[in-house]
């Protein structure tokens, strides 16, 4: 059966009012003529020293913490001076003060500002790339793909801008009266966003929020604070007012008092699922307007391999969805479940390509795994290889580099488990699991996928459509990806956003995103 997709016809897609937007084109490192001027300018921001603070810091003492290298503890690439209590008020005070013009500007004005920021972000290309490697530990192929898909959210959500706010929709009037639908910016927004995309999805709901009329302070990661403080000052460079984008630098504390804030009007939060349930728990504690909560978290995302899957295409799909970007993307492959009868030969190609994966400085371009974000992420990742070690289940390592102490490296490792079950919670790093499985139980294997209660993306390599059928339709998962990766959602084309313990559903670089930052107004005119 062929479904027509569903379709409002009062409502455009962007694709409709935009069909001459293009994603952007990135940089393509096989070209020595892009490649070698761009590592040149690179290597002249290597001594580069960089701060963050919040936008409107007051003259009063606080905390300043170094940032280091990920991959040399002992490198310093900036500093960033924590928010103060009574600086957060102050900010939420100046955001709710110029909420109400922003949101009166309306939907083109907004998109021309969001779209000159897409610029100045291009125009910075070099100091965004240097910055996600030296910051975040990022491979310069990594740091490519993220300002690119900086770049595409801005220019995007500058077009729902266009699309959803610049006019009220008429709605029928059977009872002859004039009916309309607004939509309008709810008022404050706290974007609280994550150290892995420090720089995409730091700019993704901050800009999905300014776009829909909201004002914005937003909190990101304290490890990665300086690649948003740039973001932000080429934002208000681009004259996005700087009361209606402010930066609020600081560790979890500082997060937690923006969001226990009255006057916050709604969250958007990308990090871990305990981060997100507390944060619900403290809104819901809060006096005051009931606040909406968009949270994308993190999973526990598998891949089933059945025996008509093409080895090659496993092989280097697997790699790619476990260990690139050191396994640090939400979207990650946590658990390969592999059919019994091809279980030893695909095991064997994908051990063989993960042996020749480079570890090592992401500064080099010959870098396939980089460093975890800091020693916490590393020691508990460490711990998980352990326990597991230690229950006797077969387990590859790879070797680290020399060198690899001064920095927060894990070293590849696959593990062989009986059931995604066994695992208790999501590994954030380059650790994949592997579970052996039989035809007879693949509906067992897709219940037990579904059990964990996280549903954020699945990949499925079948060459049969009865099984890819099967799988779809029972799949709890927001992005379920067929003969391919499972990572790198592209905006627009592929909206990116999980549910149940990977969050609350809103798809980033998708048609729904942005109406659901706004609030929505009808007014009725008796003629
Ligand atoms: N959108 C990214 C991807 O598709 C993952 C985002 C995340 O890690 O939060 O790989």
């Amino acid at each position: 059966l062929e479904l027509e997709p569903y379709r409002n016809p009062a409502i455009p897609l962007p694709a409709d009012i935009f069909p001459n937007r293009r994603n952007s084109a990135g940089i393509d490192l096989s070209d020595p003529l892009e490649r070698e001027p761009l590592l040149d300018r690179l290597h002249e921001l290597e001594s580069r020293h960089w701060h963050a603070e919040p936008t409107f810091a007051s003259g009063a003492d606080a905390e300043i913490a170094p940032i280091n290298k990920p991959h040399d503890l002992t490198a310093e690439v900036g500093t960033r001076r924590d928010t103060l209590d009574f600086e957060v008020e102050e900010a939420i005070t100046r955001a709710e003060r110029i909420q109400h013009g922003w949101n009166a500007l309306g939907g083109e004005r907004r998109a021309l500002l969001l779209e000159e920021a897409a610029d100045l972000f291009e125009e910075h290309t070099d100091e965004f790339l240097s910055l996600c490697q030296r910051e975040a530990g990022k491979t310069l192929q990594d740091a490519i793909l993220e300002l690119r898909e900086a770049v595409d959210f801005l220019r995007y959500y500058a077009g729902e801008a266009r699309r959803l706010f610049e006019s009220s929709m008429p709605l029928p009037g059977p009872t002859g009266e004039e009916n309309r639908l607004t939509l309008a910016g709810r008022g404050v927004f706290a974007t609280i966003s994550p150290w892995n995309f420090p720089l995409a999805i730091f700019i993704g709901p901050a800009a999905a929020a300014l776009a829909a009329g909201n004002t914005v302070v937003a909190k990101p990661a304290e490890q990665t604070p300086l690649i948003a403080a740039l973001a932000v000052r080429l934002c208000h460079e681009a004259g996005i007012p700087e009361e209606a984008f402010q930066l609020l630098p600081g560790a979890g504390d500082v997060g937690e008092f923006i969001t226990s804030d009255p006057r916050i009007a709604g969250v958007a939060f990308t990090g871990s699922t305990q981060t997100a349930q507390a944060i619900n728990r403290s809104l819901a504690a809060r006096d005051g307007p009931i606040a909406t909560f968009i949270a994308e978290t993190g999973g526990q995302n598998a891949m089933i391999v059945d025996s008509t899957a093409l080895p090659e295409q496993v092989t280097r799909d697997v790699v790619a969805s476990a260990f690139q970007s050191a396994g640090q993307r939400c979207s990650a492959l946590r658990v390969l479940h592999i059919q019994d009868e091809v279980y030893d030969e695909m095991l064997a190609m994908i051990r063989g390509a993960f042996e020749a994966l480079t570890i090592g400085n992401p500064e080099n371009l010959s870098t396939d795994v980089g460093p975890v974000i800091d020693p916490d992420a590393k020691a508990a990742l460490e711990r998980h290889v352990a326990r597991r070690k230690k229950g006797g289940m077969p387990v590859w390592r790879r070797r680290l580099h020399r060198g690899a102490n001064a920095g927060c490296f894990v070293a590849p490792t696959i593990i062989e488990i009986d059931s995604i079950l066994d695992l208790k919670r999501e590994n954030f790093g380059p650790v994949l699991h592997v579970v052996r499985y039989k035809s007879s139980d693949l509906g067992r294997v897709v219940e037990e996928i579904n059990a964990t209660g996280f549903g954020l993306t699945m990949g499925l390599h079948s060459r049969n459509d009865d099984t890819r059928a099967f799988v779809e339709a029972r799949a709890k998962v927001g992005n379920f990806y067929v003969n391919r990766n499972q990572i790198g959602a592209v905006v627009e084309s592929q909206p990116f956003g999980g549910e149940g313990l990977s969050g609350t559903g809103p798809k980033a670089g998708g048609p729904h995103y942005v109406a659901r930052f706004a609030t929505e107004r009808v007014v009725c005119i008796d003629t």
